[in-house]
């Protein structure tokens, strides 16, 4: 009996397939807009490299690593390669430069967790975060756009998240809960768990890609176009991996014991990491390594109060793709 009742419910999610596709394609950025970051970051380096000649300007975050919406905002990382500099004071002279160069509302945030230049740009409407040398966030921005060309379910499974999680004001790290990035991890966690698996463990393979950024050694499989058919094996649409996402998260996760590892390809004990108890403001109530840091923990921000707040929000959302006659619009309801 509970047999039938599943395969009901399947061919009834398949049936939500092309509406969660439409949602996904209706979330692209245009080409237009993606042409005028390239723009903006065209003149940002110019401006740049006369007061820092050997600097690099890197795109990272959603607009680098295609899990980007429209109109997102864009994060930009300015390499310096000089022994002991003072970040507060390049934030300080990169906001002057930038200030006289006729763009607006240029804001030097020198005391912030990541010290950074906030700005927009009048000709693009773009708005733009310049930090410094967080060159491993241009590393983790890498190995996520190299995982979402593997198999476009990454993306299409991520971008439905995002917007779940922005709807429902669960993607504010300031309030307690998941940044975008920790959302993309579940995701690929989610889908190289799956079985078949719709995802490999890139950093569980030859490494073909390696770089040592502050000391932490960077490597995993990069020849992507050698991986192209790997989940072909798994045939789930995006509407079965949506509903399987949430229960995942609401029915079937172990927050007691596990922490999810993108780096492993699997869960691994919260023992193991020494992650069982609060230590000063962690209290790794959810737990997701970082796949280059693994002593960070990205679900440090969630406190006793936000954990109640997100998991309740992930059992809604499985019980709204379980049950609801148009889980399409309910699931995106705003808070
Ligand atoms: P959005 O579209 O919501 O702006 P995003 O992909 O830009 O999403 P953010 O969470 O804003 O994601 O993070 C931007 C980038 O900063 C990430 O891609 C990641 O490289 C880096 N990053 C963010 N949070 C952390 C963190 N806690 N630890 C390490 N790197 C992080
Ligand atoms: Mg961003």
């Amino acid at each position: 009996r509970n047999y039938k009742r599943q395969m009901r419910c399947r061919s009834d999610i398949d049936r939500l397939n092309g509406h969660f596709l439409a949602i996904f394609e209706s979330l692209i950025p245009a080409e237009e807009e993606k042409a005028k970051q390239k723009q903006l970051l065209a003149l940002l380096e110019k401006l740049i490299i006369k007061e820092w000649p050997k600097a690099r300007l890197y795109l990272y975050g959603s607009c680098a690593n295609s899990f980007g919406v429209s109109k997102s905002d864009v994060d930009l990382c300015l390499a310096i390669e000089e022994p002991d500099i003072n970040k507060a004071e390049v934030i300080l002279k990169l906001a002057d430069i930038l200030q006289s160069d006729n763009l607006q509302n240029v804001q030097a945030l020198t005391r912030a967790r990541v010290p950074i230049v906030k700005l927009k740009d009048p000709a693009t409407g773009i708005s733009c975060d310049i930090c410094i040398n967080n060159v491993l966030a241009v590393v983790n921005t890498r190995l996520l756009g190299d995982y979402a060309r593997i198999d476009v379910r990454l993306r299409q499974l991520a971008y439905i998240v995002k917007h779940w999680a922005k709807s429902r004001g669960v993607n504010e790290t300031y309030h307690g809960t998941l940044s975008s990035y920790a959302y993309v991890l579940m995701c690929i966690h989610f889908l190289q768990q799956r079985r078949p698996a719709i995802l490999p463990c890139l950093q569980g393979m030859k490494a073909t890609y390696s770089v040592t950024v502050d000391n932490i050694e960077c490597a995993y499989f990069d020849q992507i176009e050698k991986l192209r058919d790997f989940g072909s094996h798994n045939r789930e649409t995006i509407g079965q991996l949506v509903w399987g996402f949430f229960n995942y998260w609401a029915y079937c996760h172990d927050y007691t014991d596990s922490v999810i590892s993108v780096r492993s390809g699997c869960i691994i004990s919260k023992r193991e990491k020494d992650w069982t108890r609060r230590v000063g403001n962690d209290r790794h109530l959810i737990c997701i390594e970082d796949p280059f840091e693994v002593s960070h923990d990205l679900g440090r921000v969630v406190d006793k109060f936000s954990i109640r707040v997100l998991r309740e929000e992930f059992e809604r959302a499985a019980e709204i793709m379980q049950y609801d006659p148009n889980p399409c619009v309910k699931l995106f309801e705003p808070y």
